[in-house]
């Protein structure tokens, strides 16, 4: 007896009635138990016309494994995990093979291939894949504690196939993390912070304040004009202003994770040529950047350094820099402490 829905004919080799004619591929709904539950999923089959109606129905094997697939999607359906297309959806969005996504999640090398296909994932797998999904930042975390399982080569192409998918919220993020990370040491107040703990909100405002009052504002001469803010906070009002520890470099003061200072992503920095073809990275002020978080005492700091130093070349300010006693009385490398770069000349 023929049930289901006709979906459309084939013309094949058909095993029932050792001939070559047109069948019927048909679906219906069934039932089958998985992990002792009774399921309900939709599998497809042909008919034979010219068989007995007790045993006129018949699949090929890809059929079987797509109906077995339907079932346990069904399954996966109704106890809320992910389907095997949506496992395949994740490791697509992130362009992962199966073997490289298992071991980005520190699983066995065909666990993911098996997803895919033949099994269904237990909950704590599926709360990671689902982790991964909806958050490339996880997937880097995972990167980073599985690192072992892949070459270098191979860890940075995963890594940059991630980094693509993160949206400018992630990228935000994760320069601030990398800029943060290297402040890790400094997370008390002391004399090498001028007692105040590293504020990038604060950082990324002030230099985008500079940048509005400042033409032609390059790293070299920011990098003085911060350490000059943070000095003149602390003779002041006996505290820094941006939380950044400076070392005594050829060049002056110059704050630590300066590189990463500078990939900061609301930060609006572009890297330019020189005359002399040196790149240099030029600071421009930040579109709609929020200047209320620096209060009136902090802006007629800001002010002051910028009145002082606005027209200075680099070369002028590092000059000026090297006077100071907070240079002077300190070698190559180390940190300038607060406690000296308070004595900056009165200007
Ligand atoms: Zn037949």
């Amino acid at each position: 007896m023929a049930t289901g829905t006709l979906i459309r004919k084939v013309h094949m080799d058909c095993p029932l009635c050792d001939r070559k004619h047109e069948v019927e591929e048909r679906k219906r709904v069934a039932t089958i138990i998985l992990k002792g539950e009774e399921i309900s999923y939709e599998e497809k089959f042909y008919l034979c016309a010219n068989a007995d109606a007790d045993e006129n129905e018949f699949e090929t094997g890809s059929m079987t494994n797509a109906n077995l697939l339907n079932a346990r999607n069904a399954y996966r359906v109704k106890h809320g995990l992910l389907t095997s297309e949506e496992i395949v959806a994740i490791r697509e969005n992130y362009g992962l093979s199966q073997v490289d996504l298992a071991r980005l999640l520190g699983w066995g090398e065909a666990t993911i291939s098996r997803y895919e296909s033949k099994a269904i994932q237990d909950e704590a797998y599926d709360t990671m894949l689902r982790l991964v999904k909806d958050n490339p930042l996880i997937a880097l975390d995972f990167l980073k504690k599985n690192a072992v399982k892949f070459s270098d080569q191979k860890r940075a192409e995963i890594r940059t196939k991630i980094v693509e998918k993160l949206g400018s919220y992630g990228k935000e993020y994760l320069t601030r993390q990398a800029f943060e990370g290297e402040y890790a040491d400094f997370e008390e107040p002391s004399d090498a912070n001028g007692f105040t703990i590293l504020d990038v909100d604060k950082i990324e405002v002030l230099i985008s304040y500079i940048a509005e009052k400042v033409p032609n504002l390059f790293k070299v001469k920011l990098m003085k004009m911060l350490w000059y803010v943070d000095a003149v906070s602390c003779k002041m009002r006996g505290r820094a202003m941006t939380g950044l520890v400076y070392r005594h470099n050829t060049m002056g003061a110059l704050p630590m994770g300066h590189y990463s200072l500078m990939n900061l992503e609301n930060l609006n920095v572009h890297e330019e040529e020189s005359y002399n073809y040196d790149s240099m990275l030029h600071i421009y002020p930040t579109k709609g950047m929020d200047y209320s978080i620096l209060n009136d005492d902090e802006k007629e700091i800001i002010d002051k350094v910028i009145n002082k130093f606005k027209n200075y070349k680099a070369k002028d300010i590092i000059e000026y820099m090297h006077e100071e006693k907070a240079y002077v009385e300190t070698k190559p490398g180390d940190i300038i402490p607060f406690s000296l770069a308070k004595e900056i000349r009165e200007f």
